[in-house]
């Protein structure tokens, strides 16, 4: 994987890419029915914040974190990067899917075979273990599913690349009447060039980056391998489940209240 906020996080700025790891194209995708649309919102409703403006919090203000993560038997915690403000990981994440519309055309259908693995997938997330919370309002959300192919990125041969998927995060501050808080936004992008399980194991793999995975697996049976293997992962793995619930337990500042003076110009 790619480091993550290395070298776009200079200024405490972190409009740019935080990190952005993709998925890259797997050998075969046989098709197969996706799950449904079961994904359940039980917590409260999200609601878009007022403002969200670049983050001028001083990394050193961040607690530090130990990174890599001491191995433990049993999951691949030692992989994944924290961001300077620690492990990101919230109690719930907002979620916005791009809506399909009705049709009987191939490209409806097209579109809802997409619909069905990105929801697949989120049950799967949302069973594991992320406070899954569905929004029909895309400035309301933390993550955003995006019904599109990522743009092409230059490999480290010098090459242009394609992928089926990618996840993207910036950390921005959030404000809304008096509060203002580090919040997480990620643009998630899954083209529409597999069948249906392709698709799902992507969807899998890069909301599980969304969620907070920001790393890779060694082992290709798991949704967040490096490298996927030649039959598409679309059920998370006791070791993906158990990075998860490491890592919910971390210590982190992102989601939390901001404590550093106003800016100028700015409310108390
Ligand atoms: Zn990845």
């Amino acid at each position: 994987m790619g480091a993550l906020c290395r070298s776009a996080c200079r200024r405490f700025v972190i409009a740019a890419a935080l990190a952005a790891l993709s998925l890259p194209i797997p050998a075969g995708s046989p098709a197969a029915a996706a799950g449904p649309d079961d994904v359940v919102d039980a917590q409260p409703a999200c609601r878009a914040p007022e403002e969200r403006l670049p983050l001028e919090v001083p990394r050193t203000a961040a607690p530090p974190v130990p990174h890599p993560a001491p191995e433990s038997p049993g999951d691949y915690r030692h992989r994944l990067t924290p961001s300077p403000y620690g492990w990101v990981r919230l109690p719930g994440w907002c979620v916005w899917v791009e809506p399909v519309t009705a049709g009987e055309d191939a490209a409806h259908r097209r579109d809802r075979l997409w619909l069905a693995a990105v929801e697949a997938a989120l049950t799967q997330w949302s069973r594991a273990g992320v406070g899954v919370r569905r929004t029909h309002d895309p400035e309301a959300a933390q993550v955003r599913v995006w019904r599109r192919r990522p743009p092409l990125r230059k490999g480290p041969d010098g090459r242009m690349r394609a992928s089926h998927g990618r996840a993207q995060l910036s950390l921005v501050e959030a404000r809304s009447q008096r509060r203002r808080w580090l919040e997480p936004r990620v643009e998630v992008w899954i083209g529409q060039g597999q069948g249906a399980r392709g698709l799902q194991a992507t969807a899998l793999h890069e909301l599980g980056h969304a969620f907070g995975l920001w790393g890779h697996s060694d082992d290709p049976a798991d949704a967040m391998a490096a490298v996927p293997g030649p039959i598409p992962v679309v059920e998370l793995s006791e070791r993906d489940r158990a990075t998860l619930r490491w890592l919910q337990a971390q210590p982190s500042r992102i989601g939390e209240p901001l404590e550093t003076p106003a800016r100028a110009g700015g409310r108390p």
